[in-house]
């Protein structure tokens, strides 16, 4: 069985406005795969990438290509960013959302009582209730003691 050539235009692909696909570049392509510790090799790669137009895409597609992935299996310079950048990028991210998943305390105690002040957020009625009977302890101590 035989296909026709596929002479239909493709889709545009941000790899097409790639820099480091410029031509130029050919003779330092391995740059943007430099060991982290070749200051020089990933400073040029990086600069590079700091002007290339489809920098952003870059990064989205390495961040869901190396999503399930650990350390030792993100290499080379996507998106401006080094394998070991990346990988902290990751890290932080990931704290980010699960701090953003965690509940907030029930409230009720004089700990939501000063979260809902430290967040601007209007104070409810268990939390002023528990803040006042903490104060009233407070005084009640220094008073008997
Ligand atoms: S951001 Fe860097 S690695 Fe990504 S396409 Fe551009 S030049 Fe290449």
């Amino acid at each position: 069985m035989s296909y026709a050539p596929d002479t239909l235009p493709r889709a545009e692909d941000w790899r097409d406005r790639a820099a480091c696909a410029d031509p130029r570049y050919l003779p330092i392509r391995d740059f943007w795969f430099a060991d982290d510790s070749d200051c020089s090799q990933v400073r040029t790669a990086t600069t590079i990438c700091g002007h290339c137009p489809a920098r952003d895409a870059c990064l989205a597609a390495a961040s869901e290509e190396e999503a399930g992935r650990g350390q030792q299996s993100m290499f080379g310079i996507r998106g401006g960013l080094t394998s070991k950048q990346r990988w902290n990028r990751k890290k932080r991210d990931a704290a980010k959302r699960a701090r953003a998943r965690k509940q907030p305390d029930p409230c009720g105690t004089t700990a939501t009582y000063y979260q809902h002040l430290m967040a601007g957020e209007p104070i409810d009625a268990a939390c002023q209730a528990a803040s006042d009977a903490y104060e009233q302890q407070l005084a009640t101590a220094s008073q008997n003691g």
